[in-house]
């Protein structure tokens, strides 16, 4: 089974996500940016890595944007194949859209309060490999 990071420092916004996807994937959870970057390196350090990470963008000291930044440098560095990374936000704002998707380099951004068919769309529109979608049904 594939693995997903879910990143929120809001605990329900993350018993959200992990109820949500728990049928899609092998899920990890992260509260913060700087745990997110822990847990995906020891992922590729381990040979599992992540398919994918979603990711809230606002969180106290290592936000969101920032971590994907560091997440796509480890990836850089290790040689290893791009996840696809999925941003939420609670601001609905083109300056953190463009910041994610084409500074912080994410494949989706959403906007909060996600329902579920929005979130299972946005994950099916990622592109991401055949057997982690399939394990929906
Ligand atoms: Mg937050």
């Amino acid at each position: 089974m594939q693995r997903l990071l879910l990143v929120d420092d809001e605990p329900v916004s993350l018993r959200f996500l992990s109820k949500a996807l728990a049928g899609v994937g092998e899920t990890a959870e992260a509260r913060d940016g700087a745990e997110a970057v822990t847990l995906f390196r020891q992922a590729l350090d381990q040979g599992r890595p992540f398919a994918a990470v979603v990711m809230d963008i606002m969180m106290p000291g290592v936000d969101g944007i920032e971590a994907v930044r560091r997440i796509r440098a480890l990836e850089a560095a290790a040689g290893a194949e791009p996840c696809r990374v999925l941003m939420l936000s609670c601001l609905d704002d083109a300056e953190h859209q463009m910041d994610s998707q084409y500074g912080a380099g994410a494949d989706g951004y959403l906007t909060k309060p996600v329902d579920l068919a929005t979130l299972r769309r946005a994950l099916a529109n990622l592109d991401l490999p055949a057997n982690l979608l399939d394990a929906e049904e």
